[in-house]
């Protein structure tokens, strides 16, 4: 597909927005173009054509499987009208720092706190897109607590668990900061940082980290290891807290947007969510347009069906014959349907424009 443009792909406005997704069946016909752009695939067989069944689920014409456009996404099994779960996601989108739970629930009237919380919760889910790059160039690594304050039951705040943190952040060249990671370590040991580094840095890269222990064996993973020893740097009267600018910085603005956007109210084991969804905002920050992300996300969403599809892959069924790539078995049935208000329909065809 072309690149994404706005008031083609994704909506430009609020106003779009609203204009484009007024019905359950906008919302369904978005998501399917956004899942199968080139037509029906069936999930379970991985074909290309089928037909369109009067409930609006497809039927596979190879192996004959019934699936929906929703089915093992986050939208699937849910009671909650995707007209709700979009304007979710426009508001996950379009604010600079997001919405907090309890703000959700205000806005679209939800009955309950869970349901807007788990509505987040799900969106967080998807934010990492398996096989995405890691980072390159030159990288600050540290490790830092997030929490130990918690609401308590009653209201007051409890001393709640503190969780320790991986960060790892690109230096930008010739300076400023590029794209970042995040992620919950079991503890400071060189097999939990090790781990770390090789999830989220590219080998060959240049690591740079304080002298901790923990953080020796980095060459032989194949890294270029630069240790900033805070000893040292107290010898030289410098600030040891100087010494890694950038992991800092992220760290500090990642914890202020806890505070402020969800008032801290994130306990240890939803922390790896919220960091996911920091790290999509900061890795977005100069991203012109809000309604892009809104695109990225529900893109993600769709595409988001890690077990039952990697369990497909890994395990193909026995005896099932191999398949032609989708695309290279001539024309599937048509599924086309007027493109009336559905601008991203029409931008298919118009590829010259
Ligand atoms: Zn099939």
């Amino acid at each position: 597909m072309e690149h994404p443009r706005a008031g083609k792909h994704y909506p430009r406005s609020v106003g779009e927005f609203q204009a484009w997704f007024r019905t359950d069946a906008d919302c369904l016909d978005y998501l399917e173009w956004l899942r199968w752009p080139a037509g029906f695939v069936c999930p379970g067989c991985g074909r290309a054509g089928g037909w369109r069944l009067a409930d609006g689920r497809f039927m596979c014409s190879g192996c004959g499987a019934r699936s929906s456009v929703t089915a093992g996404t986050i939208f699937d099994r849910t009671r909650t009208p995707l007209t709700v779960w979009f304007t979710a996601c426009w508001l996950f989108a379009s604010g600079k720092d997001g919405i907090s739970a309890l703000s959700l629930k205000r806005t679209l009237e939800i009955g309950s706190y869970q349901t807007a919380w788990a509505m987040l919760q799900r969106l967080r889910a998807v934010l990492v897109r398996p096989g995405r790059e890691r980072l390159a160039g030159i990288v600050e690594v540290d490790e830092t607590y997030f929490g130990g304050e918690e609401p308590g039951l009653s209201g007051g705040r409890a001393k709640g668990k503190k969780v320790l943190v991986g960060i790892a952040v690109e230096i930008g060249q010739p300076q400023g900061l590029g794209r970042c990671r995040m992620a919950p370590l079991a503890d400071a040991s060189a097999a939990s940082l090790h781990a770390f580094v090789t999830a989220h840095v590219e080998p060959g890269t240049r690591v740079i980290s304080d002298g901790w222990q923990g953080y020796r064996g980095l060459e032989k993973l194949g890294y270029v290891h630069e240790r900033r020893s805070q000893r040292a740097a107290r010898a030289r009267g410098e600030d040891p807290g100087g010494l890694l600018p950038a992991v800092h910085r992220v760290a500090a603005l990642a914890k202020r947007w806890l505070l402020g956007t969800h008032q801290g109210a994130v306990d240890g084991a939803h922390l790896a969510g919220y960091l996911n969804e920091f790290v999509f905002r900061f890795n977005r920050r100069r991203s012109r347009s809000r309604g892009m992300l809104f695109y990225r996300l529900l893109d993600l969403a769709v595409a988001h069906d890690p077990v039952r599809y990697r369990d497909l892959i890994a395990r193909p069924q026995p005896g099932a014959t191999p398949h032609a790539p989708p695309g290279a078995r001539g024309h599937p049935p048509s599924l086309e349907r007027p493109p009336a208000n559905r601008p991203w329909r029409a931008a298919d065809r118009d590829s010259s424009g």
